[in-house]
């Protein structure tokens, strides 16, 4: 089931909505909110909590699948001893496999996860991030002014 996960606007509380749910208020503070998680087989090029357009995906790397690697990988010792290099591209292959991208939103954060991949974004880029934080073309910070 995708699903879009945002802040409140107001109270900056973590929100999710699932595909096919209607928006609906803010569940911590009341705020009013129009976000919905957009249909299952859409693609993103476009955040769905604030309708920017410059997104980027990532691994989802939560804590959950984290402590999973390390179960994972504490299985794998007893059979990788001596062999761990293949041990961790064996385990490199798994995680890659199971872990999903998301898409993020540089201007609000919003993960949408669940979609099929946009070929049009691109991995997190530290200058498209710094632009949205700092404001719009700090000096230095675009590619091509290095003076
Ligand atoms: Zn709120
Ligand atoms: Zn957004």
């Amino acid at each position: 089931m995708p699903s879009v996960n945002f802040l409140c606007l107001q109270c900056e509380k973590r929100l999710a909505r699932d595909a096919g749910e209607v928006s609906r208020p803010c569940d911590f503070c009341g705020v009013a909110n129009s976000v919905v998680a957009p249909a299952e087989d859409s693609i993103i090029d476009r955040c769905a909590a604030c309708g920017h357009e410059e997104l980027y995906f990532q691994k989802d790397f939560n804590r959950r699948t984290g402590i999973a690697l390390v179960v994972a990988g504490s299985i794998f010792v007893p059979w990788t001893y001596g062999l761990s290099l293949l041990g961790v591209t064996i385990l490199d292959y798994i995680v890659w496999r199971i872990v999903k991208d998301v898409i993020v939103c540089y201007e609000c954060q919003a993960v949408h996860r669940g979609y099929a991949p946009n070929p049009r974004l691109k991995p997190f880029d530290l200058v498209i991030h710094d632009r949205h934080v700092y404001g719009a073309a700090p000096p230095g910070a675009e590619e091509g002014h290095s003076s």
